[in-house]
């Protein structure tokens, strides 16, 4: 009588013990599909191109599927990091932060903290014409590349099938930054692409159109302008003579619109 016992209680173990390896994986597999099964990763500064793209990105995927990526290099505006948290919350995509600041802490980059040089407050033309074709001293070194590489591999590591990434043709206009350009793009897109074993794709939608289409696109589509930040200065207020506020603010009045963003001057 007492074997029969001793291998029922054994049944009755082995079928909870399979039932909790059961739920086990069930748990797991939902936690994996929530970490990882995202479709898009936005290079996202929180400046006006990239909250455009991530507004591109949600409006094709979904917010779900749409993981945003704010990268601290150093920056004098640190201002755009909080901008970029606000646009994300709008749009109610994850975001995630890497602190890359350590890579440029010998470069003397005026965009950097630390460096010894002012940020020049004229239009980029101006600051071309003195550069002997040179990129202008703004131009933080290999940034672009750098990030897009960073970002290939979050993206991997989320599923993500494609990278936005919100370069246009007005800041690679004459030389000034050599990583946006449509070149440079085509090489480090075919590098990713063939780097992932097919897996993931760079989608730059402004990469051969200049920042007035930019703006037109995201009036198109609500992107929330007020919340975005793009002046290379660290202020309260964007100060209005940086190169990249000029160029937003032509970008505004080309569409026959008023930037709703504040400016010192
Ligand atoms: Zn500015």
């Amino acid at each position: 009588m007492y074997l029969p016992v001793v291998k029922q209680n054994r049944d009755y173990d082995r079928r909870n013990i399979d039932f909790v390896y059961l739920v086990g994986f069930a748990f797991c597999k939902a936690f994996f599909l929530l970490e990882k099964d995202m479709k898009a990763l936005v290079l996202f500064s929180g400046g006006l191109d990239s909250s455009v793209c991530l507004g591109l990105a949600v409006k094709e995927y979904g917010a779900d599927e749409v993981l945003a990526l704010s990268i601290y290099y150093g920056q004098k505006h640190k201002k755009e990091m909080t901008a970029s948290k606000r646009v994300a919350e709008f749009y109610g995509v994850k975001r995630i932060t890497l602190d890359l600041g350590e890579i440029f802490k010998d470069s003397n980059c005026t965009l950097l903290e630390g460096a010894q040089a002012e940020i020049p407050h004229e239009d980029y033309a101006d600051q071309l014409s003195k550069t002997n074709g040179a990129p202008v001293n703004t131009y933080v070194p290999y940034r672009n590349g750098l990030f897009l590489s960073s970002a290939a591999s979050i993206a991997l590591s989320h599923g993500c099938e494609v990278i936005y990434y919100g370069a246009h043709a007005d800041d690679a206009a004459g030389n000034a930054y050599p990583d946006t350009s449509i070149e440079f793009n085509r090489a480090v897109s075919e590098s990713i692409y063939i780097g992932s074993g097919k897996a993931l794709r760079v989608l730059a939608p402004f990469i051969d159109k200049p920042k007035a289409a930019v703006v037109a696109a995201g009036a198109a589509i609500g992107v929330p302008f007020e919340m975005t930040w793009s002046c290379y200065e660290g202020h309260d207020k964007a100060c209005g003579v940086c190169g990249t506020c000029r160029d937003r603010r032509r970008a505004f009045e080309e569409n026959g619109m008023t930037d709703p963003i504040e400016y010192e001057e």
